[in-house]
Formats: C-alpha cells, structure tokens, sequence
C-alpha cells in the first residue's frame, strides 16, 4: 500500500537579484520498495533519509525555482533516476543549472505509478509557466508545490510568474478536485482544497 512520507529541508531561494531563507517540504510517495520524489530542494542527505532503502522512480519537479531543483542532479546521481520537468520551465531551470538538464518533459495528464498507486500530472502555470501539480486519487491528495499553499496562491510578484494565470489554474484545475482532497504544499502546512476555495471564494 502506498504511503507519503515527508521532510523539511532549510536553505536559500534566489530570484531576481535577492536571497531569501527557506524551508521546504520533501514528499516521498511510494510503498517499501519503490517510491517518487517530489521536489529536490536543499539537501541530498534530507532527501535520502525520507527514501531509504527503497528504489527511487523518479524525481518529479514541481517547478524550477532554485529551492526546488537544487539538488536534483546530484540526487539523480545517487539514485539513478529520471528528472522529470515541465518544459515550459526551461527558463528557470537554466538559471540553476547550466550544465545538467532534466530527462523526461512533463506534460499535462502525464501519470506515473508507483508502489500500487498513481500520480497524474496537472499543469498550473502562474507561480511558474512550467508548474505542475501532482494529483494522487487513491491517496485522496494533492502535492502543489508552489501554486496553492495553507493561506491561498503562491506568489507572483517575481520574474516569469502571472497573478491572473495562477488565479486561472487554481479555479479550474485545482478547485474542480475533491473537497477532502489534502493538499501537500512546497512550504508550510497542509489544507485541504475545500478549505482553500471556501478562503479565496468560489
Ligand atoms: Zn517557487
């Protein structure tokens, strides 16, 4: 049976010139042989004692943002397993990494099993042109990286994101889900996607 296991690694977000502390949530999903990663912010180390033993699918990105992808070369070459990336993201991910790129471009409804369940990939540029969510129906969750935290959207006041995009993708990509569906954020608590549409009205 699939579980989600989860972490907090702290480091450092960069855009536009300016620093700022972090911490950030590792989700791990899988059953005890086989498990994704979702997101590889900080620490390889972080990453490795959520995952253990197991084999290592994938490392999903939910987007670019150097707090989210930091690590993700030198985890692939721990783990040997596929990056995989929306390519709409391109932009960001150079600014991290410009000797490594990723392996396998996310698309819209892209799926990936493991451990006897299935994530799907939703597209919800804003945040970032390449954000994706990761939808998991048999877990009844949602892991949303930086698009929809506790509290409402992510942010967008910086370089390649888009207030009314974000606005877009979470009224009808995010709010059409369940209301008991529990949603995994990038940074900070859980919520649920009831709570957050009964919050941003709608
Ligand atoms: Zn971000």
């Amino acid at each position: 049976m699939a579980r989600v296991d989860h972490a907090v690694s702290s480091g450092t977000f960069s855009l536009d010139g300016e620093t700022f502390e972090v911490d950030n949530n590792i989700w791990v999903i899988g059953d005890d042989t086989e498990c994704v990663v979702i997101d590889a912010p900080h620490s390889v180390s972080d990453i490795l004692a959520v995952v253990g033993d197991r084999k290592v699918r994938a490392i999903l990105c939910t987007h670019a943002h150097d707090d989210h992808v930091r690590v993700a070369p030198a985890l692939r070459e721990e783990v040997v397993a596929p990056i995989m990336l929306h390519p709409d993201d391109k932009v960001l991910w150079e600014l991290t990494h410009t000797d490594y790129l990723w392996d396998v471009d996310l698309h819209d409804g892209f799926e990936i099993s493991v451990g006897g369940t299935t994530l799907r990939a939703i597209h919800t540029p804003g945040h970032a042109p390449g954000a994706v969510c990761f939808h998991a129906p048999d877990l009844g969750c949602v892991f949303t990286g930086d698009t929809l935290f506790q509290g409402g959207p992510g942010a967008t006041g910086r370089s390649f994101s888009d207030a009314n995009l974000i606005t877009k993708s979470i009224r009808e990509r995010l709010f059409v889900l369940p209301d008991d569906t529990v949603v995994h954020t990038g940074h900070g608590d859980d919520t649920s996607i009831g709570a957050e549409r009964a919050a941003l009205g709608g």
